[in-house]
């Protein structure tokens, strides 16, 4: 895949970040670094990049909304473990993985060429503060304890995910 300078600046971003970066942060950022490019032309060049293999598309269990969240190929292959109610996402390494895939691989005679795996709960930090929501539910006299609140690490509220 020929490297333009957008899809080489953003594709910088993604590897360098470290982190999970949907297409408006990447817009926001590649701006800094190129003034003239458009939303239009970053969401493009991650389409491309997307089909050129370069990276991969996350929903991350759509914590967020409809976003959609970017990471090279170039890491090894992880699961993403995703706090619903405060959006932190970690990345877990391991042979388990390995595991799964040869297993599922020998059980339906498949090849797996590609495999994401996501996990959805709540993060150790926001289990002691449900924990507390729940007991002050309790005090006040209220069997269920409130909806997760879905916010973004920045603090700010975000809306629930959509039921499907
Ligand atoms: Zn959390
Ligand atoms: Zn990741």
């Amino acid at each position: 895949m020929r490297l333009t300078r957008q899809r080489q600046i953003l594709l910088e971003l993604i590897d360098q970040s470290g982190q999970h970066l949907d297409a408006e942060n990447l817009f926001q950022m590649a701006k800094e670094k190129d003034p003239k490019l458009n939303r239009v032309t970053v969401y493009r060049t991650l389409k491309l990049l997307k089909a050129g293999g370069l990276v991969d598309e996350l929903d991350l269990m759509h914590y967020g909304g409809d976003q959609h969240y970017y990471e090279t190929r170039t890491k090894q292959e992880h699961a993403h473990v995703i706090c619903l109610r405060c959006g932190r996402v970690e990345e877990f390494f391991g042979e388990p993985l390995q595991r799964l895939r040869r297993q599922i691989e020998s059980h339906f005679g498949f090849e797996i060429l590609l495999a994401r795996t996501e996990v959805g709960g709540y993060c150790s930090h926001c289990r002691a503060l449900r924990a507390r929501e729940f007991e002050e539910a309790r005090d006040r006299g209220i069997s269920e304890p409130p909806p997760p609140v879905i916010t973004q690490r920045t603090g700010k509220p975000k809306h629930a995910p959509r039921s499907r």
